[in-house]
Formats: structure tokens, sequence, C-alpha cells
């Protein structure tokens, strides 16, 4: 890209034309949104630059004053924004607004339905951005000038959203960006003081800079002349986390979310509090309703935003909050790191660490309240633990799973889907609470789905002695398990795994156990056959006090993956040996028996193959010849 004065005209990336169709028609009513993009943008390019001035004071140029200047044109029919922030020069113009440079964008576009009102929220947690400009002109004009940079290095960029934009070098004598709004026919309200006044308190008091408007004429006393107008400031300017709670309002609150969550919607929850101990910081934190479409991409970035001394120093990343609680957004502000080192020192810094502990306490204590709540509350509830959860459960046993210090605490959070329940909504200690008789370990299933996990055979036997069985169908549950392994001193483990012996567990063991020791006897026969004809395909064959309905069931040994694991890590393209699975059978079902009574050596081997395939299909799973398993099938009906 040459850097001299001629004109050109380039075309938008794809994705950015779409975005632009579609916010036009998903966000027509919520057209007022420009301006707090805009104005977040103007805001973010202040804090870049009074950050970059403390390393290096000329930037300012000689002017500290940080400030926004909105101006509306009734003749011209513009609304100009005009910021002394940092500015952008040619390079930045075009990577910045023509682009969208951000991981995810496939996915935000799949993920869109066609449906205007959840396209609306999606649009929203993707952030429009400058684009939003668009809502309301149909001709956008920006000059522009990096700080530091002569003024012969400014830019103008020029677009009526149509797929294409000109860009050319020009002077600009004050450094940062002037956008000058065209607006559309309908978009006259918008030319109004008062209008746009509203919209500022509303989107942007708690902006840290001065948002300034040209004031009312002061009409002429008698005798005098007419004073001009004065610029007054419309915003409070002040940081809304600094201030103190009482006089906070909630709308207050919640606008602020809006501006730097990026969201249309209220929080579900938030926290606000200064903490003063080795390490002073104040932290404002909230919790969205909806989880962001990039929740579970690789490089999703975290919400939240560290303040050295109300200057702003970058987005969170892993040293700030843990990366489970990703979804947190909001602000965290200290006295106790310096303003003009790398990012790299501050990251190693222990006021860091202790930010991060304390912050990440205070998010599983909100956590906590919001489910002992939920709780108290009965029956006409109070769902924000539930609407929580829906959203962000994965996210917890993601903490489960790295972090170790809190890993009790976070487990109490945890909400599970059970053969008492088929809501997510028990947890471990409700669990605990209902163990039976005898009963020293917490049961669960895993299964690619809850329906699955509901009708596998390995419960009939829970069921029949009611011990609570915890249906576990998702992904991420196959390392949740592998890494909690105790809760409250009692064993997990999966029903689907190792030998299980329930024979003393529940009220009537006694009896059961004798009867089912002698159906073991007379199962031998059957076991036998069964070794024989299935060879290599299985492990071992034996019987078990699990089943009741059933005749056979598949385990893995208490080592190996369970087939539901092994089947995710094939999905995903792994190349995993194949776990050999045991055969377990029911002693006590007519099937066994009629199989143990059998001589033909045909026979035999088809109905071992019925009963392994059908083990198989119980889990959710297809048999590795479907087609022969239907044959067999017949043929059997058939006698
Ligand atoms: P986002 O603010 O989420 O990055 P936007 O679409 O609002 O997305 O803005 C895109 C980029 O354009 C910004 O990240 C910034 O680099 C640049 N930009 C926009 N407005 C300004 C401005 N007033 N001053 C400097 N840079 C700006
Ligand atoms: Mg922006």
């Amino acid at each position: 890209m040459s850097n001299n004065a001629s004109k050109e005209t380039h075309a938008f990336q794809t994705e950015v034309k779409q975005l632009l169709d579609l916010m036009i028609h998903s966000l027509y009513s919520n057209k007022e949104i420009f301006l707090r993009e805009l104005i977040s943008n103007a805001s973010d390019a202040a804090d870049k630059l009074r950050f970059e001035a403390t390393t290096d004071d000329a930037l300012y140029e000689g002017d500290s004053d940080l400030h926004v200047y909105i101006e509306a044109n009734k003749d011209e029919r513009t609304i100009t924004i005009r910021d002394n922030g940092i500015g952008m020069d040619r390079e930045e113009v075009i990577a910045n607004i023509g682009t969208i440079a951000r991981s995810g964008t496939k996915e935000f576009f799949g993920q869109l339905s066609g449906d205007e009102e959840k396209d609306a929220h999606l649009i929203g947690q993707f952030g429009v951005g400058f684009y939003s400009s668009f809502l309301v002109a149909d001709k956008v004009t920006v000059h522009t000038r990096r700080a530091g940079l002569e003024k012969e290095h400014g830019v103008r960029w020029e677009s009526s959203g149509d797929g294409q934009y000109d860009i050319e070098t020009i002077e600009k004598e004050m450094r940062g960006t002037e956008i000058i709004l065209h607006l559309r026919e309908d978009a006259d309200e918008f030319l109004e003081p008062y209008r746009l006044k509203s919209i500022i308190h509303k989107y942007a008091d708690h902006i840290p800079f001065p948002i300034r408007m040209l004031g009312t004429p002061i009409p002429a006393a008698e005798g005098e002349e007419e004073k001009p107008a004065e610029i007054e400031t419309i915003n409070q300017a002040s940081a809304l986390w600094t201030r103190p709670k009482s006089e906070i309002s909630d709308e207050e609150y919640n606008n602020f979310y809006k501006h730097i969550g990026h969201d249309f919607e209220d929080p579900l929850a938030r926290l606000h509090q200064k903490l003063e101990g080795k390490y002073e910081y104040t932290l404002l934190l909230y919790l969205p309703k909806r989880a962001p479409f990039d929740l579970w991409q690789a490089e999703s970035k975290h919400g939240v935003k560290l303040y050295v001394r109300r200057v702003f120093i970058m987005e969170a990343t892993e040293d700030l909050l843990p990366r489970y609680l990703r979804f947190v957004r909001g602000v965290m502000d200290t006295n106790d790191l310096p303003l003009n080192v790398s990012r790299e020192i501050l990251q190693q810094s222990p006021a860091m660490d202790a930010m991060k502990k304390g912050a990440t306490k205070r998010v599983l204590a909100l956590l906590e309240d919001m489910a002992k709540k939920e709780k108290a509350d009965g029956d006409d509830k109070n769902t924000d633990y539930a609407d929580f959860y829906s959203q962000f459960g994965n996210c917890l046993k993601e903490g489960v799973i790295e972090d170790h210090a809190n890993q009790e605490r976070i487990a109490k959070l945890l909400r599970f889907s059970s053969t008492v329940s088929d809501e997510q909504s028990v947890s471990l200690e409700d669990y605990v609470s209902r163990m039976v008789k005898n009963q020293d370990t917490i049961y669960y299933i895993t299964a690619e789905t809850l329906a699955a996990a509901k009708h596998s055979p390995h419960l009939e036997v829970f069921r029949k002695k009611g011990i609570e069985v915890l249906l576990l169908s998702d992904r991420i549950d196959e390392w949740l398990t592998s890494h909690l392994t105790e809760f409250d001193g009692k064993k997990l483990q999966s029903i689907a795994k190792g030998e299980l012996d329930l024979s003393n567990v529940g009220e009537h063991a006694e009896e059961e156990k004798k009867e089912h020791e002698e159906a073991v006897k007379s199962a031998e026969p059957a076991i036998k056959k069964l070794k024989e004809s299935l060879g290599d395909k299985v492990k071992d064959v034996r019987t078990t006090d699990r089943l009741t309905e059933s005749p056979a069931c598949l385990v893995s040994d208490q080592f190996d993956m369970t087939g539901n694991m092994e089947r995710i890590l094939k999905q995903a393209g792994q190349d995993v040996p194949s776990v050999i699975p045991i055969l377990e059978i029911n002693p006590e079902h007519d099937l066994i028996k009629r199989l143990a009574k059998m001589r033909s050596k045909e026979k035999i081997a088809d109905f071992s193959d019925i009963l392994f395939d059908q083990a198989i299909l119980a889990e959710g799973a297809l048999p590795d010849d479907p087609a022969g398993f239907v044959r067999k099938i017949n043929a059997l009906l058939i006698q």
C-alpha cells in the first residue's frame, strides 16, 4: 500500500458488507446505539493515547485535555463526533475500518438465524462498533491523524456503505479522529441537540472523559449584545466504579454494563467492591444474561478491563482472571501497579496475582449467593442461578479441572441432571444428602445425550435399589470426572466402568444377594459359550448384579476410557486405540438362561452377536455391522 496523497478506492471485506446489511435490517429500531458506539470508540482512543503518553509525553502535542466533541448541523444534515485521542494512520484505517479482524467472524455469521430479534442480540454481542454509523447515515466521512505524526499524514476515509470506500492522504492539524455522519432522511431526530444529549446521558455518563456540545445561546438582555453559546459538558465524566455504591442507581450500573459488555440486555448480576489490604483495588464485575457467541472458541477474549489509577491499561488476560471466568465483564482498577512499565512486567507483579485471586473469590462468592437465594426461595423461584448455569455451567466445569485451589468450592456450584431430576438442578451436596443405607460412592453415567444416559441398562439395578445416579451428557463431563474423583470424602464412580458391587447397599440387600448368587452359578455355561463365540471382541465376560431388565451390557475396565469418551475422541479426529469392553450379563434374564441350554454352534454364535450388538445399541452407539444385526434378529423372530 503506497502512502501517497492519491485517492484510492477499496472494496470492503465480504464480511463487512454482510454485517452492514444485517445490521441495517435487524437494528433499525435501535438506531440510537450509533452514538454509544462512536463515543465508545472515541473513549477507547483517549484511553490509548493516555496509556501511550505515560511513556512518551510528546504524544500529547501540548494538549492533554482529552475529550469528545459532538456537533449537529441542521443545514448540512450532519452530525460530527470529534475526539483528540490516539487517531489512526493510513494502514490502521484500512485495517480497522474496512475489515473485521475478529476471530470467530465466520462462526458468528453461521449462527445468524434470520429471526430479527435473535439476530439483533447476536449482532449486539458481536459488537457492531464503527459500522453502526450506517444505521443513521448514508454517507460517513472520517478524518483522522495519529498522535505524534506530522500534520501532512492525515487520512480521509469516506463510504456510502455500498461495498467500497475511498481513502486519501490529507493535511490534518488536530490529532485524533473526526467522524462526519451525513444523515439518512429518516434520521432527522438526531439533529435535535436535546435528543443527542439524552442519548449521551443514557449511554455515556460514566465515560471518564468529558463529552462536550455547544449549549443553547443565551438571549441578550436589554441593551446588551447577545452572548455566544458556551460549550457544555454533557456527561458526568467520572469513572463510575470510583463513585460510592450508594450514589449509583441500577440504571447507571446497567448502562455501564451495556457499554463495556457491548450488550443490549441488562446484566444478570453484578458486584462492586473496593478492596483494601496489602493491595488496594476496586472491582466492578458483571455476569451477562447470555453467553457470547464465541464463548467456546479458543481465542475468545476476556471481557474485563484493567485500569491503573483510572488509566486504561489493557483487556484482562489469564493473568488477571482465570480463563474459566472469561464470561465475566467489567473493570478492575488499582493504585498499586506502576503505570510506566511494560505489560509483560505488569503481568508478573504480585499485585496482579493478588487481584486475580481476590476477583476469583468474589465472583465465586457472588455465584454462591445466587445459588443460595434460589434454593431459599422454594417454589416461586428466583431462577437467576439456573439461568446463569444454563449459559455458563460448562465454564465452571473447566474451573474444577483447572483451578485446584478452588476445586471443592466450584464443585459445589455444579448442577447435574440425575435419575431423580431431569432438570439440571442437582448439586453434589443434594446428591450426598440423598444417599441410601451403606452407600459411600457418588454414581454417575456419561453418555452422548441425556436420553441415552437416562435409558442406559446400567441404571437398572440403581433404579431397583433407589440409588440416585447423575446423568452426564456434556462432552466436557468426561474430563470433569477424570479430574473430580472425590467430593466430600466420597468417591465419584462411573457405573459403566469396573466391577460394581452393590450387594451390601440398600434396604433389601440381604435377600437380593442370595437370589443373585444362585443365578450366578447357573449362568456359568452361558459365560463359557459367550467367551468362545465373541473371542477378541471382549476383554472378559462376567455376571453382574447391575442389570434387572436387560440381558447384557458393556463396561470398561476401571482404568480404561469409557465407550463414550472413545467416541468423542474419534469424532474429534483423534487416533485412539479402541478400548476392548467387558460384556456383563444378567444371570437372571431369560435370554441368558436360554443361551445356557443352547446346543447348535451356529445358533450360539448368532445369539452371542445379538447380545453384544444390543449392548452397543443400548449405549446409543451403532454396532459394527448394523445390517447383519437386523438379519440375525429377524431370523430369531421367525423362529
Ligand atoms: P471495536 O471498538 O470493538 O474494536 P469498532 O468497529 O468500534 O470495533 O472499531 C474498530 C476499530 O477502529 C477500533 O478497534 C479502533 O482501532 C478503530 N477506531 C474506531 N474509532 C476510532 C477512533 N475514534 N479513534 C481511533 N481509532 C478508532
Ligand atoms: Mg468500538
